[in-house]
C-alpha cells in the first residue's frame, strides 16, 4: 500500500511540475493562444495537469483504456482520457471507487479525467428504460438490478469518482425522430442540466460542462446553447450528433451551435469521430472529442494510417516486411512489420490488440498535435496529414 502510494504521488503531475498549475483556482482554466479562422489553439488546466487543444480523449471505459497500460496511453501523448459513469457505477461502484482513493489512483492514471454522465450508455445499453422528469429509471445489463439515475445521482456518481470534468447528464434524443419530440427531449435536457449544475460541488481544478442538444434542427440547437449559456457552465459540449445523420449534418449542426457558445469556454463534440470528422469540426471551432473508434478499431485489425485506414486481416500484409505507418513513432511501428500485426492478428493474439491499439491512439495523438501546430501556423486552410487529407 506504501508502495502504491509513493508510486502513485511520483506520477501525479501537479506534484513534480512548477507553479503554474499549482495555483489555487476555482473551476477549470481554459487559456486560447492561437487562432485559425474559427479553430482554436488552447491549454486546459485542470488539477491533474494542463491539456493542450484541441484535443482527443481516449475512451476508458471500465476504469481502463482497453489493451493498454496507463504509461502506454500516457506515451501516445494522451494526458485527458474519459471514463465511463454508466459501467463505473454498475461495476465496480462509485463508492467502492472512491473509498480506494478516486478513479485516478484506482486505474493508476495520474493525468486529467472527464467523467460522461451515463445518459447515453444508459440509453444504448441498459433495458427497461423509463424516462421521466426525475430522471431515468433502467435495469442494468449486467445483473437486471434495477436503478434510478437522476441529473443529482450522475453529477454525485462523477464527484465520488473524482472527475476533474464532469458531465451534466442529458437525455440523448434518437435519430431520428419528429421535430416535437426533439424539441420535448432538448427542453428535458436543459431542465436536467440546470439541476446538474446545482447539484455540482465547485472544487479548484473541477469544472462541469453542459451539453447542447436539439438533433438536427438548428434552430433547437441555437436555443438549447443560449440555454446553456444563461445557466453558466466551466465548458459547452454538442451531443447527440454522428449517430446517423451524416457528416454534412454534423457539421451544419456545429455551425449552428459554436456562434451560440462563449469564445472563451471550451467546446466538446461528444463521440466523435473519425479522422475526416476530427478535421472538420477543429475548422468550425471545437477543442474537444472522443471516440471508441481508435481503439475499438485496434481490437478489430484496422489501422489508420497517413496513407488511410488498413485492415490487418487482409492476406496482402502476409509478406509485407513495412512497418505499419513508417512516420509513426508508435511501438508497434518501431519494432514490427506489418506481416508479423497481420501474423498476430490472424492467430487471435492478444499482442494484436494492444499493439494496434497503441497505434491507433498515437495516430489521433500525432493528429491533433498536427492540427495544433497548423493553427499555431495559420496554415489550417490546406492542413494535410502525412502529405495527404484525412
Ligand atoms: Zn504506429
Amino acid at each position: 500500500m506504501f508502495l502504491l502510494r509513493s508510486r502513485y504521488k511520483k506520477l501525479r503531475p501537479d506534484a513534480a511540475v512548477g507553479p503554474v498549475l499549482c495555483v489555487p483556482r476555482m473551476s477549470i482554466g481554459f487559456e486560447i493562444v492561437a487562432r485559425d479562422g474559427a479553430a482554436r489553439r488552447g491549454r486546459l488546466s485542470t488539477a491533474h495537469g494542463g491539456v493542450e487543444t484541441p484535443v482527443f480523449m481516449p475512451v476508458g471505459t471500465a476504469a481502463t483504456v482497453k489493451a493498454m497500460t496507463p504509461e502506454g496511453v500516457a506515451a501516445t501523448g494522451a494526458r485527458l482520457i474519459l471514463g465511463n459513469t454508466y459501467h463505473l457505477m454498475l461495476r465496480p461502484g462509485a463508492e467502492r471507487v472512491a473509498a480506494l482513493g478516486g478513479l485516478h489512483r484506482f486505474m493508476n492514471w495520474p493525468h486529467a479525467i472527464l467523467t460522461d454522465s451515463g445518459g447515453f450508455q444508459v440509453m444504448s445499453l441498459a433495458k427497461l428504460r423509463k424516462i421521466g422528469e426525475e430522471g431515468v429509471e433502467f435495469r442494468s445489463h449486467l445483473d437486471g438490478s434495477r436503478h434510478l439515475l437522476t441529473p443529482e445521482h450522475s453529477i454525485e456518481i462523477q464527484h465520488l469518482l473524482g472527475a476533474d470534468i464532469t458531465m451534466a447528464l442529458d437525455e440523448c434524443t434518437p435519430y431520428p425522430a419528429s421535430r416535437e419530440a426533439v424539441e420535448a427531449s432538448m427542453e428535458l435536457s436543459m431542465r436536467w442540466a440546470e439541476r446538474s449544475r446545482r447539484a455540482f460541488v465547485e472544487r479548484p481544478g473541477h469544472g462541469i460542462f453542459g451539453i447542447a442538444q436539439g438533433g438536427v434542427h438548428a434552430e433547437l440547437r441555437q436555443r438549447s446553447a443560449a440555454r446553456l449559456v444563461e445557466i453558466g457552465f466551466d465548458g459547452y459540449a454538442i451531443g447527440g450528433l454522428a449517430i446517423g445523420e451524416g457528416q454534412d449534418t454534423t457539421f451544419a449542426m456545429v455551425e449552428a451551435t459554436v456562434p451560440a457558445l462563449p469564445e472563451d469556454r471550451p467546446r466538446y463534440l461528444m463521440g466523435v469521430g473519425k479522422p475526416s470528422d476530427l478535421v472538420g469540426a477543429v475548422r468550425r471551432g471545437v477543442d474537444m472529442f472522443d471516440c471508441v473508434l481508435p481503439t475499438r478499431s485496434g481490437r478489430t485489425a484496422q489501422a489508420f494510417t497517413r496513407e488511410g485506414a488498413l485492415n490487418l486481416r487482409n492476406a496482402r500484409h502476409a509478406d509485407d516486411p513495412a512497418p505499419l505507418d513508417p512516420e509513426c513513432r508508435c511501438p508497434a511501428c518501431a519494432g514490427f512489420s506489418r506481416a508479423y500485426l497481420h501474423h498476430l492478428t490472424k492467430a487471435g493474439e492478444i499482442l494484436a490488440s494492444m499493439l494496434l491499439t497503441a497505434h491507433n491512439l498515437t495516430y489521433y495523438a500525432d493528429l491533433m498535435a498536427a492540427l495544433r501546430a497548423a493553427i499555431a501556423d495559420g496554415r489550417l486552410a490546406d492542413f494535410t496529414f502525412g502529405g495527404a487529407a484525412p
